[in-house]
This record gives structure tokens, sequence and C-alpha cells, in this order.
């Protein structure tokens, strides 16, 4: 089976007589459930629900590896993190990108830190965590990198890793499992964030762990029952519903950001650009190996934060946003937030749905206003 039709067909029950193809979100904390343990499917609501079963079923099929959806990407992060490095925390060594998302490096060098967890830290660029690999228990890979979109070589990067005996977690959120396969590409576990490119709408917050066998999927469940980060069967209902279009979503949020992309790197306002998909900038090569799409996302930098502020404000159609990936292009400065060694003029800009020549006469547009 072919991606665009998988991403329509993945997770659906077989079609029965009168019934719907997806069914509808399942609303229950406790079920019908008498007699002993093992005798329901289904017994209470923090344990497993119907509507995750056909989500995480597609999830799974889409990944190539058994998948656990999350009430958020962070919670998915932490699920990997605790129950990888936490059994023994202080005899735990984890290798993070030094340019990776703010949240999950926070995470890291906070909350598992205090734990006793040693973490390291190196560029995506040039896969430079390699170096850094012996001794380790675990390393975070995250690739095309969120917001510098750096890559690295996820297969050197796995064999090296697993050379020394050490998992590997890829961060898959820019890519998504239709742009980027870690699972098959060796990893251990690939994380995402189904608040962006995934779902792709903007109106919800899910993740979702696919882990490369039966036995790493089981401890995380029992750290997903056990801590409760679970997610609510509204939001995992549509996650699911709006996987069918995730093809044709991609597709044009793609040639949409290669338009706005090309458009950039012939402007004098812009002081450096990158994108993945063009064929001079330094991810290419490793990008086009190892990615399907090269993904929405399109980081630039303008001359200052005033002119930063200034384009964003000019923008007619392109909404000022934080987040990525969803049907609606948006952009932000994305200094705004701190904690990201960018320069004050950097725009993380993320590429919707929209005709392309709309967003790119908005975005010329807006170049010669600043
Ligand atoms: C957004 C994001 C996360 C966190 O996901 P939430 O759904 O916001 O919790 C993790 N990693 C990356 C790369 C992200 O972009």
């Amino acid at each position: 089976m072919r991606d665009g039709t998988r991403v329509v067909r993945a997770g659906l029950p077989r079609v029965s007589q009168g019934a719907p193809f997806l069914p509808g979100p399942t609303f229950a904390g406790t079920y019908g459930f008498s007699g002993e343990v093992g005798s329901s499917p289904y017994t209470y609501g923090r344990y497993h629900n119907p509507t995750w079963t056909n989500y995480e079923e597609a999830l799974g099929e889409l990944e190539g590896g058994p998948a656990l959806a999350f009430s958020s990407g962070m919670a998915a992060v932490t699920a990997v993190l605790g129950s990888v490095l936490v059994p023994n925390s202080s005899g735990s060594v984890l290798v993070m990108p030094s340019d990776g998302y703010y949240t999950a490096r926070m995470l890291a060098e906070g909350f598992f830190a205090s734990l006793g967890v040693r973490v390291r830290k190196a560029p995506t660029a040039g896969s430079a965590q390699a170096g850094q690999l012996d001794g380790a228990t675990l390393v975070w890979l995250e690739t095309p990198s969120n917001p510098g979109l750096e890559v690295c070589d996820l297969a050197y990067m796995i064999e090296e890793a697993h050379k020394r005996n050490v998992l590997v977690a890829v961060d898959n959120t820019t890519a998504t499992p239709l742009g980027q396969q870690p699972l098959n590409l060796g990893a251990d576990f690939s994380v995402s964030s189904d608040s962006k490119g995934l779902t792709g709408h903007g109106d919800l917050i899910l993740g979702h762990v696919a882990a490369r066998n039966r036995e790493w999927a089981d401890r995380l469940r029992a750290f997903r029952t056990q801590q409760g980060s679970v997610a609510g069967p509204m939001e995992v209902w549509m996650a699911h519903r709006s996987l069918p279009t995730l093809e044709l979503r991609t597709q044009r949020q793609c040639e949409n950001a290669m338009k706005v992309a090309s458009l950039l790197a012939k402007r004098p306002e812009v002081v450096s650009l990158r994108y993945p998909g063009l064929p001079s900038d330094p991810s290419h090569a490793i990008a086009s190996r190892q990615m399907k799409y090269y993904g929405p996302i399109v980081s630039f930098v303008l001359q200052s934060q005033e002119e930063a502020e200034r384009f964003l404000g000019a923008c007619q159609l392109v909404i000022s946003a934080t987040s990525f990936g969803g049907v609606h292009t948006t952009a932000e400065r994305r200094g705004r937030w701190g904690g990201d060694a960018i320069p004050p003029g950097f725009i993380r800009f993320s590429a919707g749905c929209e005709d392309g020549e709309d967003i790119a006469e908005d975005v010329s547009n807006a170049l010669d206003v600043i």
C-alpha cells in the first residue's frame, strides 16, 4: 500500500453494515465490567479507550511499530525519558541536541538532571552528537531541528549509538512519519507532538510515541497509566479524523514552503535562510537521503528585531502565531520566547495550505514595506 492510501485508511476498523468508517469518540471514565480483570477489554478510562485503540493502530501503521497516544508532545517526551532513564537515574547519561526543542531541553536539564541524570549536549548539525555517545544511555535526536532546521544523519547516528548499546529516540515532530521514518532507519523510539503537522489544524494538543518493539511499548503504556498523561477521546478522534489529509496537506505545504523559500533567497532584506528543500541548503544532501518531504517550516533572519516585527505586522495573510504545520500559514519572531541561540530578527515561518501565489505575494509585499 502506498502512503496516500495508507493515511486515508490507517486505523479504520473493518467496514460493517450501517456503521461509520471511523467510529465517533467514546467518552468513558468507566465501562461496564463484571468479573475478574482480563474479562473485559475496557475497564477504566485511564487504562484504555477504544478511540485511542483506533488512533494508535493508525499511528502504528504509519510509524512501523506499536504506538501510544499521550496528552501532549511533552507528555510523550516525558514518557520516553522517564521509562528509559529513571529506573537507574543516577547512572543514566542522556545526550541531547543543544539546538533542539526548548522545552525538551528544559525538561532534561531541569527535572531529569535533578533526579541525577547526567545530560550532555552537542549540535544537531554535522551529527555532532555522535562524539558524545561513549557511556551514554540514550541519545535524543531532533531532525530537522526546531527552529533552526539543522539536520543530522539518522542512519549514521543510529549505527554509532547501537554500536555502543545506546538507545536512540528521534523527535520526529517537524517531519511527521509521512516525511521521515525513524523506526525503519533503526531508531528505538519515534516521538512526536501531534499538535503540529501530523494533525495540522492548530486545534488540539496531543502527542505520541512509537516504539521499536512490544516490550518498550508496554513499558511506555505502564508509565502513561501510572503517571496519568492520557489523551482526551475528543482530541484523539479529531486527530484520527485529520490523518486522511496528511499527504495532501503535506504536499501543498511543502510546495508553498519551497515557493516562499525560493522567493526569500532572492531578497536583499533576508540575512540568512534555511529550508532543507533548497538545493543550496547545508541540510539538503542528508535531508534528501532520509526524508520524503522537506516539511512546512522555513526559517529566515531579517536585519533586526524591529525589521522582523515590521515584516510580521505588514503581512495580511500570514498569521502571527506560534507553532507550525497547520493548514493556516503562520509566522513568529522566535526570539520573543528566549531560550534558543538565534538572532533577534529570526523568523520561523510555517507554510499552510492556502494558494501559494497568495502567500508568496503577501510575503513579498510585507518585505517591500520593511
Ligand atoms: C511542539 C513540540 C514539542 C512539544 O509538543 P506539545 O504538543 O506542545 O507538548 C516537542 N518537540 C518538538 C520538536 C515540538 O515542535
